[in-house]
């Protein structure tokens, strides 16, 4: 995990994507592949490995760097 921003080495605070979907908050998500879509326009997962996404935001001048984590 970052200690500083690769940008102007300022200190890095963890944080995450809020993702407004439905009416409920929850953090937004890594998928592994190509997004499908069905007829119902919902993405397809199909069984394939999900990862919430952490996002580290720089204290200075707001650069974002994600990482997905297993
Ligand atoms: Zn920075």
């Amino acid at each position: 995990m970052p200690n500083s921003c690769p940008k102007c080495q300022s200190s890095m605070k963890r944080g995450f994507v809020l993702d407004h979907t439905y009416g409920s908050r929850a953090a937004a998500s890594w998928v592994e592949g190509e997004p499908e879509r069905s007829i119902w326009y919902d993405v397809k997962l199909g069984g394939r490995q999900v990862l919430e996404i952490e996002t580290w935001r720089c204290s200075k001048c707001g650069y974002l760097e994600n990482y997905a984590k297993v």
